[in-house]
């Protein structure tokens, strides 16, 4: 499309409007906010964006975000209960979990979901880490706050399976979370309801 900005600028808008959620108009109006911004805060946004990859990582007990070669937040904290694990899909996830205040144990990410039809087997989940925390940590439950829609039940059901056996209870959160199971934008009243009215799936009772 010819905008008639000049190349560079043309490119940040392109770039700005991959993100979910910005249209052509908002992605100019951040981009020219940028040109008018100082050189060093360019500077800095550039700095931070190309080295993302080396100072941001994954924590290597959970699979959260983390410094690079760190263990997450939630992972370092003692006063978290590492009896009681939370699997989510996706770590952005966890905040939700976080605002409703009522969780004090630890998470594990799986980093996505079972989708067969997108080419996503077992083979793409982060758990056998899960496993080994579970038999290394004494974990006495693990909550499973997936999804309510088909790919987020199978998930679910293949992880209690794979746990099955391991001694710890597997429970996930009650019924109630918006169509397509997406915890992240579920509000804080909801996910604590959910948290409260948990369901055994397997495992010891
Ligand atoms: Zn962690």
């Amino acid at each position: 499309m010819d905008t008639g900005l000049p190349g560079d600028l043309n490119e940040l808008v392109a770039l700005l409007r991959s993100f979910p959620g910005v249209g052509a108009r908002s992605a100019r109006r951040m981009a020219f906010a940028i040109l008018k911004w100082p050189e060093n805060k360019r500077g800095r946004l550039g700095e931070i964006v190309s080295n993302l990859s080396e100072n941001v990582s994954w924590c290597p007990e959970c699979g959260n975000i983390a410094v690079a070669g760190a263990k997450c937040r939630f992972c370092l904290d003692a006063s978290r209960d590492g009896t009681v694990i939370c699997v989510v899909e996706e770590f952005q996830q966890i905040a939700g979990v976080e605002d409703s205040g009522l969780f004090r144990g630890l998470y594990h990410v799986l980093g996505g979901r079972l989708a067969p039809l997108e080419g996503r087997g077992p083979e793409d989940l982060n758990l056998d880490s899960l496993s080994a925390r579970i038999s290394r940590d004494g974990v006495s439950e693990v909550i499973l706050a997936l999804g309510e829609d088909v790919e987020g039940r199978a998930t679910a059901a293949y992880v209690a399976e794979v746990l099955s056996g391991s001694g710890v209870s597997v429970t996930k959160l009650a019924r109630g979370l918006p169509a397509g199971g997406d915890i992240a934008y579920a509000d804080s009243a909801t996910i604590a309801a959910a948290l409260n009215g948990r369901v055994a799936l397997g495992g010891k009772e």
